[in-house]
């Protein structure tokens, strides 16, 4: 029987499935959403992703696929090529990378030889997994040489980093983070790489749509390629993408493909195209000025609350808490915090004395409540939130009771309730 004289939609096809997904709507609804590389993508965006796209195969690029039908992917994938090319005002851009691990090896197989030396921020100071951490692919086929940040500040280490690059002559050295609270210095690292003739790498998977946005400076002046994800503060569906300077576009979209991967995931390009729209608006100048505004605000009043920064603040969209002060363990703080209704990741701090699975640290975005529509006048109460649920765990051996913890998620679901989450 075709599937089609029997194609009853998800909520009678599957109640399981339909279920969890309505769970999950109403978590994503009713939770403080403070995981900083996460965010609410629109409506529109969400449509593009559960699109017939889905059952297309492009292996290839525009005008030159290995199959046939290639009628509406064709133009499709090139709007969405140009539309990141005017937004970040790059010169040639690749959108089919499955997602931001995908694309870094992608970048590191157009421009390196298995073998070759690597420089990145380590992960503990935070960096990412992909720039060369040593149970990463990226730390196992290159030879990996990491620098970090300064005991004293806890800032990047620039000098470090220029005699770490004269000393081991690094191919690629990668400027990027997933756990950084400052802005990146990308032409100082520009000229560091001009001085040893490596090739510099941004990975802007936090940043992205800050940089979009104008309220982060844009690495693409300053390097050969330029990696980030689609999804975070980007605001995207979950995606990769490179851009590079023509030079090395042959290269960057040859190791895309067919070097790493098969057919792009042409829904997600269609929802990539409409995020990039989206971002093209003033309204999305807002929201970015919006973010590092909140961040700001988050910060300050944290800080007022009793808890320790991480260099003391933040010019992004995220900050790191250091809860050496309170005797909670970051990984205890988020369980805690978690069950009251407060969703963030625990981190490891610079020079962490604990172990990365259970760190000293929480990790702490702004993208997702701005997108929600908060703003810096809010920022005191969830700080009172975050530093309630800390303090009630660290007077409790690291628990919260129940009664605490129904309390808070209803205090947080009806603060929460005048500001709708967009997309569900
Ligand atoms: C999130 C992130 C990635 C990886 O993205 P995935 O989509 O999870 O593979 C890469 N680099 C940085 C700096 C990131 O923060």
């Amino acid at each position: 029987m075709p599937m089609t004289e029997r194609d009853p939609s998800l909520a009678v096809a599957d109640t399981e499935v339909n279920e969890l997904i309505l769970q999950e709507d109403r978590r994503q609804r009713e939770s403080l959403r403070l995981i900083a590389s996460e965010n609410y993508t629109s409506k529109a965006v969400l449509e593009a992703c559960a699109s017939s796209l889905t059952n297309k195969y492009a292996e290839g690029y525009a005008g030159k696929r290995y199959y046939e039908g290639m009628s509406v992917i064709d133009p499709l994938e090139r709007l969405a090529i140009d539309r990141a090319k005017s937004l970040f005002g790059a010169e040639h851009a690749n959108v089919q990378p499955y997602s931001g691990s995908p694309a870094n090896l992608a970048v590191l197989l157009a421009l390196c030889e298995p073998g070759d030396t690597i420089m990145g921020l380590s992960l503990p100071a935070g960096g990412h997994l992909t720039h060369g951490w040593k149970v990463s692919a990226t730390g196992i086929y290159y030879n990996s040489v990491q620098y970090g940040v300064r005991e004293s500040d806890h800032l990047i280490d620039l000098d470090q980093v220029r005699d770490l690059a004269k000393q081991h002559r690094p191919k690629l050295i990668w400027v990027g983070h997933s756990a950084y609270p400052r802005v990146l210095d990308f032409p100082a690292f520009a000229e560091i790489a001009a001085e040893v003739d490596a090739y510099l790498a941004a990975d802007i998977a936090h940043v992205a749509g800050l940089v979009a946005g104008g309220a982060h400076p844009s690495p693409i002046p300053h390097c050969h390629a330029v990696s980030s994800t689609t999804h975070k503060t980007l605001r995207g569906p979950r995606g990769g993408l490179i851009m590079c300077r023509k030079a090395h576009a042959k290269a960057i979209d040859k190791a895309v493909f067919p070097g790493l991967q098969g057919g792009p995931h042409n829904h997600t390009t269609a929802a990539m195209a409409v995020a990039f729209k989206e971002a093209a608006q003033p309204s999305f100048r807002d929201y970015a000025t919006t973010v590092v505004a909140n961040a700001k605000a988050l910060a300050e009043a944290l800080i007022g609350a009793g808890l320790d920064l991480i260099t003391g603040g933040t010019d992004n969209h995220l900050m790191l808490v250091d809860l050496t002060s309170t005797g909670i363990s970051g990984r205890v703080g988020a369980k805690a915090l978690d069950r009251c209704g407060i969703e963030l990741n625990c981190n490891s701090i610079p020079f962490d004395r604990r172990k990365p699975f259970d760190p000293s640290g929480l990790r702490i975005g702004a993208a997702a409540v701005t997108s929600r529509g908060l703003r810096p006048e809010h920022m005191p109460m969830l700080a009172g939130f975050i530093s309630d649920g800390v303090r009630e765990a660290a007077s409790n051996d690291g628990q919260v009771s129940e009664e605490f913890a129904a309390r808070m998620r209803g205090e947080i679901a009806e603060f929460l309730a005048e500001f709708p989450a967009p997309g569900l």
